[in-house]
């Protein structure tokens, strides 16, 4: 990563001086496993309503702001009303609009990392003070009694479940204490809540606690990343906030018209969806085998797309999977707490069986 120059150091707003341009560490792989993508083909039928949906956008529009629409559709799923959905350009503009509206100077963020470093980008990037309630760092569980004393003087508070990256989750009394204790809002983020067991969802606690914010996205187990779009659910004053803050025309209408088709179409996601949770299992059974037979890696159990291992030579591993074997994976061996960690997506079957073959060479080598 590069700092930003030193003419830009003296002209940009002070907060931001030592920030960097985002690196996503990308490079052109046979193979990607480094995002939580779901590399599986959509299944056809839902193709075709998203080809057919777009190709009926008018282009010379603008589009409907708040997405009503799609909005309703969402709301008509999730048994809530269209006042309590906010939609996206992805769940990152919904993070980023969440600290616009309710962060900034002054204001503190209860955060729990490991977990999703954007928390902390857009909190800072708007001045928010960040208290961090480190997880265990053998077992990344939350310290919750730490948590809940913490979350009595926030303005915020960000929880994450399954986590990423250690794909853990937590438990809906949790939540239900942690909105209980906060002043402010809690924003619970459920980017990867389809892989999971699909009664756990904190949306029963919306009717309880009216300071609650529900973070999905269609990035993860509906295939969409490369459409950006993501929603909330929560009370309507506080979708009141967001729809203030948010950049009008954030939500394309070809994003708007993809996003409706596969609301539509979500039961033909769940044989991809239990597929990617079989291939999870077979994964952490593998890996625990190669722990057993004494080999250096570790795999954390995971309730989402993706695995966290820990192995001997990290950031080696991570350069041969990518150089010799064409597999790229997300390295966070250098980041605070994940030393020496890897995080793998769960693809399909074949790509699984070649990560799994080429991790064992390169671990048998070692
Ligand atoms: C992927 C992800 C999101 C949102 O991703 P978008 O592509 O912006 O919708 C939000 N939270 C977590 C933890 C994620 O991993």
């Amino acid at each position: 990563m590069s700092e930003l120059s030193p003419r830009m150091k003296a002209l940009v707003q002070p907060t931001l001086v030592n920030f960097e341009p985002y690196d996503p560490n990308f490079s052109e792989t046979k193979i990607n496993l480094s995002a939580n993508e779901n590399t599986h083909v959509m299944p056809e039928q839902v193709k075709a309503a998203v080809l057919e949906a777009l190709s009926a956008v008018e282009l010379n529009r603008y589009p409907d702001p708040m997405a009503n629409e799609l909005r309703a559709e969402i709301a008509k799923w999730h048994n809530v009303s269209p006042e309590n959905i906010c939609v996206g350009n992805g769940g990152d503009e919904l993070l980023f609009n969440f600290f616009v509206g309710f962060g900034g100077a002054g204001r503190t963020l209860l955060n729990c990392p490991p977990c999703f470093s954007e928390y902390d980008l857009f909190g800072s990037i708007v001045g928010t003070e960040i208290l961090n309630i480190e997880r265990d760092s053998e077992t990344f569980e939350i310290d919750e009694e730490a948590a809940l004393k913490a979350a009595k003087d926030v303005n915020l508070a960000i929880v994450t479940t399954p986590n990423n990256p250690t794909g853990d989750v937590i438990s809906v009394d949790f939540v239900d204490s942690l909105c209980d204790a906060c002043p402010g809002i809690v924003m619970v983020d459920e980017a990867y809540a389809e892989f999971n067991n699909p009664n756990f969802f904190c949306e029963s606690l919306l009717k309880k606690h009216d300071n609650l914010i529900i973070l999905h996205t269609f990035s993860k187990a509906f295939g969409l990343a490369g459409v950006r779009c993501g929603y909330i659910i929560a009370a309507p004053d506080i979708i009141d906030v967001f729809a203030a803050v948010r950049q009008v025309y954030s939500v394309n209408s070809l994003t708007q018209a993809a996003a409706l088709a596969i609301v539509k179409n979500r039961e033909a996601f769940r044989e991809v969806i239990d597929d990617i949770k079989s291939e999870r299992a077979r994964i952490f059974a593998e890996i625990s085998a190669l722990e057993a037979e004494g080999l250096p890696i570790h795999v954390w159990p995971s309730e989402a797309n993706f695995y966290l291992v820990r192995v001997k030579n990290a950031a080696e591993i991570h350069k041969a999977l990518r150089d010799d074997y064409s597999i790229l994976v997300r390295d966070f061996s250098r980041v605070p707490g994940l030393e020496g960690c890897l995080r793998i997506t769960v693809g399909t079957r074949s790509e699984n069986d070649e990560l799994l073959a080429a991790i064992k060479s390169l671990l048998k080598e070692n």
